[in-house]
């Protein structure tokens, strides 16, 4: 979401910059949006490829800076694939470079308001919110959609809390005095009770039936390998699911017995996918819908 500069402000903010395989179309969108401002500065509300993939991208065109989640800082300077959610992932994102962090509390003043940056912790950890109490603006990404909730991977993988923190989360927004939500997928929308709602059936559900939460995730994950890919033979999906450390661990904990690992684990699951019609298969070769 892009925020325009006040005329005292350095330029515009962007909150979030998509994937790393969208990034041209990202920076077109965007520099025909800016009208010929400066984008100053890109805020992560967190380091999920889809939210940061842009980055570098965008860094290169318009020499923005980044601010990061405090939490995430050290990593993403770092920058160990097999340290990073989208290495863990088995996900493309393309390095960039951290100028600031950002957290909880702190405010950003961006398009003439001045908004609050809240923690979203259930998703991701380290999740930030941005709300500006003036217009009732909220920008949940991850945190609350119009429909369904976001996995909470930690509370699948032997970090307990997840699920609690996530509803923390939605407990926080139902406090505030939102006027509009803008998620990170899917248009803006202003019916905040009944996503609350939504979000909080599909958390109970997991809750008490973590196996489902498990295949959800898993699904998730082959989903957005297919994305990437958009079209690789059947044997390319299985020899990237055997590599993946999080599908590993989740077929560890929560694997269907007699799968005999993740690869044979992620073939069920593409059935699946096929099934609903996410997926379309040409012979040996997967496409992604
Ligand atoms: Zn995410």
């Amino acid at each position: 979401m892009l925020i325009h500069g006040a005329a005292d402000e350095e330029g515009a903010l962007l909150v979030d910059s998509g994937h790393g395989l969208d990034s041209q179309q990202t920076v077109e969108t965007v520099r025909s949006a800016l009208q010929g401002q400066r984008l100053a500065a890109i805020l992560n509300t967190h380091l999920h490829p889809d939210h940061c993939g842009g980055n570098a991208r965008l860094q290169q065109q318009f020499g923005a800076q980044a601010y990061v989640p405090l939490g995430e800082a050290a990593l993403a300077r770092r920058w160990e694939e097999a340290d990073l959610f989208h290495g863990q992932a088995g996900q493309y994102c393309p390095r960039f470079r951290v100028h600031r962090t950002v957290q909880e509390g702190e405010r950003i003043q961006a398009g003439g308001r001045s908004w609050e940056l809240l923690a979203a912790p259930g998703h991701d950890p380290h999740a930030l919110m941005l709300f500006d109490a003036e217009s009732g603006a909220l920008i949940t990404a991850d945190a609350l959609w119009a429909q369904g909730a976001a996995v909470v991977m930690g509370e699948l993988l032997g970090e307990p809390g997840g699920l609690d923190a996530a509803e923390w989360t939605l407990d926080a927004i139902a406090r505030l005095p939102v006027r509009r939500v803008f998620p990170g997928h899917g248009p803006c929308f202003d019916q905040v009770a009944p996503a609350l709602a939504q979000a909080r059936a599909v958390l109970q559900r997991w809750r008490a039936d973590p196996a489902l939460h498990a295949r959800h995730a898993a699904r998730a994950l082959l989903k957005f390998h297919l994305m990437e890919a958009r079209q690789e033979p059947l044997a390319g999906t299985l020899i990237w699911a055997c590599g993946v450390p999080l599908l590993r661990r989740l077929w560890e904990r929560w694997g269907p017995a007699g799968t005999a690992g993740p690869g044979e684990w992620a073939q069920l699951l593409l059935d699946e996918l096929l099934a609903r019609g996410l997926a379309r298969r040409e012979g040996d070769e997967i496409l992604n819908i």
